[in-house]
């Protein structure tokens, strides 16, 4: 199982991030290369990324496996200020070249929002946004992430279908489970959901997995993602999807909530090294947040 989690690079980049995963008992993770919510980007250490390649390869963790996910501010679907949106098509160009000085084949991406545009026409200027992208000469594939579609977010694997055939070998897709879920696909039926990714975006385009669980019912449109196990998708579908066959040579990344830390009452402690465990085990971690807690408190 290539397993990972979202895992921090504010400290020394590439390297602490590698060590945080490693902490988890991962193979693989998943990292913004600045803050997620704002573009903000400070140029990359080749010293940090030559050790960090070098404390992967001992640790046994593939840089082919390992995600970059771009910050979820740029929409590519609004054109209403046309500055805007150029700036999002340069940001996330740019972005691509980060990921190949990090040596990261894979860039997640929202595909957005259509605010005050129909679907059709987000979906067209998504479309054109990506082909500017992709006339550039980076390596990176751009994963376009299934989304809950709450409000007006574009991103069903129908839309998805219509992105990819720009027939680019530089975009695929990232299936995330509470996103799948909460726009309406019923993940308790595995093998109806295969033949619905085969008829819409293909199963050969699919290069990485978030897997979460959901607070929500299926379809409610809300994404609010929920501890493996503790959510509406449970734990079986859950476990099926990061096991069977289909899928198994795809990183799956966790994004699931932080624990609370009952002193503070803040969520501060990450539950990846248990969910982590439990998946190798496949086996679901029972009382998880007092297992977490216990650990970060000893
Ligand atoms: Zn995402």
């Amino acid at each position: 199982m290539i397993i990972g989690s979202h895992v921090s690079f504010s400290k020394e980049e590439l390297l602490g991030s590698a060590k945080e995963a490693v902490e988890y008992g991962a193979n693989t993770f998943m990292i913004y290369t600045g803050a997620p919510q704002n573009t903000i980007r400070k140029e990359i250490s080749s010293d940090l990324t030559r050790k960090a390649h070098e404390y992967m390869k001992n640790n046994g963790i593939d840089i082919q496996n390992v995600i970059a996910h771009a910050p979820y501010i740029v929409n590519l679907a609004n054109k209403e200020n046309l500055d805007k949106w150029h700036f999002g098509i340069d940001f996330i160009t740019n972005e691509c070249h980060r990921c190949e000085t990090l040596g990261i084949k894979y860039l997640v991406l929202h595909p957005g929002s259509a605010v005050n545009h129909t679907k059709e026409e987000a979906l067209n200027n998504i479309k054109e946004a990506l082909k500017i992208i992709l006339e550039d000469n980076s390596k990176t594939t751009i994963l376009l992430e299934t989304m809950a579609l709450k409000g007006t977010e574009v991103g069903s694997l129908e839309d998805l279908k219509f992105l990819l055939d720009l027939n680019s070998e530089r975009l695929g897709v990232c299936l995330d489970t509470c996103h799948l879920n909460d726009a309406g696909y019923n993940l308790s039926n595995y093998d109806e959901l295969i033949s619905i990714i085969k008829e819409t975006i293909g199963l050969e385009r699919v290069h990485c997995i978030h897997l979460n669980d959901s607070k929500n019912t299926c379809g409610s449109h809300k994404d609010r993602h929920e501890n493996l196990g503790y959510g509406t998708i449970g734990y079986d579908n859950i476990l099926k999807i990061a096991t069977k066959e289909e899928f198994k040579s795809i990183p799956k990344i966790l994004e699931t909530p932080y624990i609370i830390n009952t002193k503070t009452q803040k969520k501060e402690y990450p539950p990846y090294k248990f969910e982590i465990e439990g998946l190798k085990n496949k086996e679901f971690v029972e009382n998880l947040a007092s297992k977490v807690s216990d650990y970060f408190n000893k």
